[in-house]
Parts: C-alpha cells; structure tokens; sequence
C-alpha cells in the first residue's frame, strides 16, 4: 500500500505539472511563433470534433491539395488555404473566413453532425464566394443525405443566417440539388 502510494503522488504531480505546461504553452506558441489565430484555434477544434467530417476529395474527382479536409489542416496550421486551379478556380490561397468557421463549432455545440464537401477549394461560379475563403457546402447532415425531401438541412442553413451567412443556397436552388451552400459576406476590397 505505502509503496503503491508513493509512485501515485509523484505521477499525480507530474500530470498535474504536464497540464499547467501544455495550457501555458498553448496559448502562446502558433504556426509563427506568434499566438494562435482563432481561425487556426477553430479549425484545430473541428478537425478534432467527431461531428465534423471533410471530404478528403473533390465531387469533381480531380485531385489537388485544396480539398476540404486540406483546407482545415492548413488553417489549423496556420497557413491559407489552397484553392483549386481547374474550371473558374483561381488557384492561390485565400484565409478562411473566421466567423465561417465559428459557425461551423457552433453547428456541432448544438449537435448537428454534417459533412462538408467544399470550402476554397473545387471549382464553381466565376465570382463564387469558396474562392473568398467565406463559404461552404455539405452534402450531408445528421448521416442524412442533403435533398429536397430530406430533415435537417433547412435547420443548418437558418442557423447560420442567424450566425451571419448572407447567401444561402440548396434543394429547390438551381445546381443545389444534392448540397447546401451557405457564405458569408465578401471581405471589404476583394
Ligand atoms: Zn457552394
């Protein structure tokens, strides 16, 4: 008993000291040595939420490092996010748009699982807002595919107007039939 008690005490207090580390140094040390931007500390959390998932693919087929799953992990490591160079997708980087991504944590706070297809990467309209940083689409809410006739999705798409998005687009919207699209408005001078 005395000598299982003294490996526990010393054990307590080395993960006791582990934590007060990992929480000091986590609020100062980001990508750049600089602090963590809540875009980088909000893509951090949702690749780590089992709610939300990322298409590792393009719906298109074609491959490049500007799928949803690797826009999350850019953001989260602190560099901008690649976007596709096929169709009208400019190519380059573009920051994901914070209050995007907010409403992304805040969709599964309330316990909404989904999966997001698109964020800056594929190809889309000429001026479409992915290309911004400032939108998104899921084809699937809840493990529920998106359609006309199908529940949830109409939740999602108020739940971000009322979180900002100010283009809202799915089922019943010309090309929208299999997904929603949700943006936020365009970022002043772009
Ligand atoms: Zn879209």
């Amino acid at each position: 008993m005395k000598s299982k008690l003294s490996l526990f005490l010393p054990l307590v207090f080395v993960l006791g000291l582990a934590v007060v580390v990992s929480c000091s140094s986590s609020g100062s040390k980001g990508g750049m040595g600089i602090g963590k931007s809540s875009r980088q500390r909000l893509a951090i959390a949702l690749l780590e939420s089992p709610r939300a998932q990322f298409a590792n693919y393009h719906v298109s087929g074609r491959r490049d490092n500007a799928t949803a799953l690797d826009n999350m992990k850019q953001t989260a490591a602190g560099v901008p996010a690649a976007r596709s160079s096929y169709g009208t997708a400019p190519g380059g980087y573009v920051q994901l748009h914070p209050e995007m991504l907010r409403a992304m944590k805040i969709l599964t706070d309330k316990g909404y699982s989904f999966h997001v297809t698109s964020i800056a990467g594929s190809s889309h309209s000429s001026r479409s807002r992915h290309y911004l940083g400032t939108a998104f689409d899921i084809n699937k809410v809840n493990g529920v595919p998106v359609r006309s006739g199908s529940p949830y999705w109409r939740e999602v798409i108020r739940i971000c107007e009322g979180l900002g998005a100010t283009e809202t687009l799915g089922p019943g919207d010309r090309g929208h039939s299999t997904h929603i699209h949700v943006a936020w408005p365009r970022p002043p001078g772009m």
